[in-house]
Protein backbone atom coordinates (compact mmCIF):
# COMPACT_ATOMS: atom_id res chain seq x y z
CA UNK A 1 0.00 0.00 0.00
CA UNK A 2 1.13 3.72 -0.67
CA UNK A 3 2.94 5.62 1.81
CA UNK A 4 2.05 8.79 3.42
CA UNK A 5 4.38 10.08 5.61
CA UNK A 6 4.25 13.34 7.74
CA UNK A 7 7.68 14.20 9.11
CA UNK A 8 9.24 16.55 10.99
CA UNK A 9 10.27 17.82 8.34
CA UNK A 10 6.95 19.44 6.91
CA UNK A 11 7.13 21.76 9.91
CA UNK A 12 10.10 24.05 8.92
CA UNK A 13 8.03 26.99 7.61
CA UNK A 14 4.78 26.42 9.84
CA UNK A 15 3.75 24.83 13.10
CA UNK A 16 0.70 23.69 11.15
CA UNK A 17 -0.04 21.61 7.99
CA UNK A 18 -3.50 21.10 6.82
CA UNK A 19 -4.45 18.32 4.17
CA UNK A 20 -8.29 18.55 2.99
CA UNK A 21 -10.42 16.27 0.42
CA UNK A 22 -7.65 14.55 -1.06
CA UNK A 23 -8.36 10.71 -2.62
CA UNK A 24 -7.55 7.71 0.17
CA UNK A 25 -5.39 5.11 -1.07
CA UNK A 26 -7.18 2.60 0.23
CA UNK A 27 -6.30 -1.02 -0.26
CA UNK A 28 -8.78 -3.27 1.09
CA UNK A 29 -9.93 -6.85 0.98
CA UNK A 30 -12.44 -7.36 -2.07
CA UNK A 31 -14.46 -10.12 0.20
CA UNK A 32 -15.59 -7.56 2.51
CA UNK A 33 -15.71 -4.49 0.41
CA UNK A 34 -17.13 -4.59 -2.39
CA UNK A 35 -16.18 -0.70 -3.42
CA UNK A 36 -14.73 1.87 -1.40
CA UNK A 37 -14.72 5.63 -2.63
CA UNK A 38 -12.81 7.67 0.20
CA UNK A 39 -11.05 10.70 0.79
CA UNK A 40 -9.09 12.44 3.84
CA UNK A 41 -8.36 15.37 5.57
CA UNK A 42 -6.01 15.95 8.52
CA UNK A 43 -4.79 18.80 10.45
CA UNK A 44 -1.39 18.34 11.97
CA UNK A 45 0.21 20.49 14.72
CA UNK A 46 3.94 20.38 15.88
CA UNK A 47 4.70 20.85 19.43
CA UNK A 48 8.44 21.17 20.52
CA UNK A 49 8.89 17.31 20.01
CA UNK A 50 5.55 15.91 19.00
CA UNK A 51 3.69 16.19 16.13
CA UNK A 52 -0.06 15.54 16.78
CA UNK A 53 -2.34 14.66 13.94
CA UNK A 54 -6.54 14.43 14.31
CA UNK A 55 -8.36 13.79 10.95
CA UNK A 56 -10.73 11.91 9.60
CA UNK A 57 -12.19 9.58 5.97
CA UNK A 58 -15.37 10.39 4.29
CA UNK A 59 -16.89 8.83 1.07
CA UNK A 60 -18.87 5.78 0.43
CA UNK A 61 -18.07 2.36 0.92
CA UNK A 62 -20.61 -0.74 -0.55
CA UNK A 63 -20.90 -3.97 1.22
CA UNK A 64 -22.76 -7.03 1.02
CA UNK A 65 -25.42 -7.40 3.06
CA UNK A 66 -25.17 -10.28 5.32
CA UNK A 67 -28.80 -11.31 4.95
CA UNK A 68 -29.69 -10.97 1.68
CA UNK A 69 -26.68 -11.16 0.13
CA UNK A 70 -27.49 -7.62 -1.86
CA UNK A 71 -24.60 -4.83 -2.82
CA UNK A 72 -25.23 -1.81 -1.02
CA UNK A 73 -23.52 1.92 -0.46
CA UNK A 74 -22.95 3.10 3.06
CA UNK A 75 -21.55 6.52 3.60
CA UNK A 76 -19.37 6.68 5.88
CA UNK A 77 -17.02 9.51 8.04
CA UNK A 78 -14.65 7.76 10.27
CA UNK A 79 -12.19 10.32 12.48
CA UNK A 80 -8.72 8.92 13.15
CA UNK A 81 -6.18 10.57 15.60
CA UNK A 82 -2.44 10.23 15.83
CA UNK A 83 1.19 11.42 16.90
CA UNK A 84 4.56 10.86 16.79
CA UNK A 85 7.73 11.99 18.73
CA UNK A 86 10.90 14.06 17.37
CA UNK A 87 12.65 10.37 17.57
CA UNK A 88 10.49 8.85 15.07
CA UNK A 89 10.86 11.86 12.96
CA UNK A 90 8.03 10.44 10.37
CA UNK A 91 5.24 8.71 10.74
CA UNK A 92 3.43 6.83 8.03
CA UNK A 93 -0.76 8.47 7.78
CA UNK A 94 -1.92 5.93 5.81
CA UNK A 95 -1.71 2.97 7.99
CA UNK A 96 -3.28 4.57 10.95
CA UNK A 97 -5.95 5.47 8.45
CA UNK A 98 -6.42 2.44 7.41
CA UNK A 99 -6.43 0.80 10.61
CA UNK A 100 -9.07 3.37 11.39
CA UNK A 101 -11.22 2.20 8.62
CA UNK A 102 -10.78 -1.28 9.17
CA UNK A 103 -11.71 -0.99 12.36
CA UNK A 104 -15.40 0.40 11.49
CA UNK A 105 -16.76 -1.52 9.15
CA UNK A 106 -19.47 -3.46 10.50
CA UNK A 107 -18.87 -6.79 11.51
CA UNK A 108 -22.71 -7.61 9.84
CA UNK A 109 -22.74 -5.31 7.18
CA UNK A 110 -26.92 -4.86 6.54
CA UNK A 111 -28.30 -3.22 4.01
CA UNK A 112 -31.29 -1.40 6.46
CA UNK A 113 -32.05 -2.42 10.20
CA UNK A 114 -34.88 -4.77 9.39
CA UNK A 115 -33.45 -6.68 6.55
CA UNK A 116 -35.39 -9.27 5.91
CA UNK A 117 -32.98 -11.53 4.71
CA UNK A 118 -33.61 -14.85 1.85
CA UNK A 119 -36.51 -17.15 2.29
CA UNK A 120 -34.55 -20.30 3.25
CA UNK A 121 -36.65 -22.69 1.57
CA UNK A 122 -36.98 -20.53 -2.58
CA UNK A 123 -34.35 -18.27 -1.79
CA UNK A 124 -36.15 -15.36 -2.64
CA UNK A 125 -35.22 -11.98 -1.55
CA UNK A 126 -37.81 -11.80 0.64
CA UNK A 127 -37.63 -7.39 1.22
CA UNK A 128 -38.46 -7.63 -2.79
CA UNK A 129 -41.41 -10.53 -2.36
CA UNK A 130 -43.22 -12.11 -0.06
CA UNK A 131 -43.27 -15.84 -0.57
CA UNK A 132 -44.98 -17.64 1.96
CA UNK A 133 -42.43 -20.54 1.44
CA UNK A 134 -41.76 -20.97 5.47
CA UNK A 135 -45.88 -19.96 6.52
CA UNK A 136 -46.70 -22.98 3.87
CA UNK A 137 -44.07 -25.10 5.84
CA UNK A 138 -45.36 -24.37 9.23
CA UNK A 139 -49.12 -25.13 8.00
CA UNK A 140 -47.89 -28.68 6.45
CA UNK A 141 -46.10 -29.65 9.81
CA UNK A 142 -48.85 -28.51 11.58
CA UNK A 143 -51.52 -30.51 9.06
CA UNK A 144 -49.50 -33.74 9.68
CA UNK A 145 -49.42 -33.77 12.41
CA UNK A 146 -53.09 -33.23 12.74
CA UNK A 147 -53.67 -36.41 10.46
CA UNK A 148 -51.59 -38.18 12.96
CA UNK A 149 -53.49 -37.57 15.91
CA UNK A 150 -56.86 -37.96 13.78
CA UNK A 151 -55.43 -41.47 12.49
CA UNK A 152 -55.07 -42.41 16.27
CA UNK A 153 -58.23 -41.50 17.27
CA UNK A 154 -59.92 -44.00 14.61
ZN1 LIG B 1 -30.28 -6.98 3.13
ZN1 LIG C 1 -39.68 -18.75 -0.37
Amino acid sequence: MEKLLVSFDDFKKSKKLVVENKPFPFDYDKEIIKAANLVFSFEANKYDDVVSVTGNITGTMSFECSRCLKEFEQKVKIPFECSFTKEEYEYDIAEEMREAVLLNIPMKPLCKDDCKGLCPVCGNNKNEKDCFCEQKMKDEFVAEKWSKIKKLKI
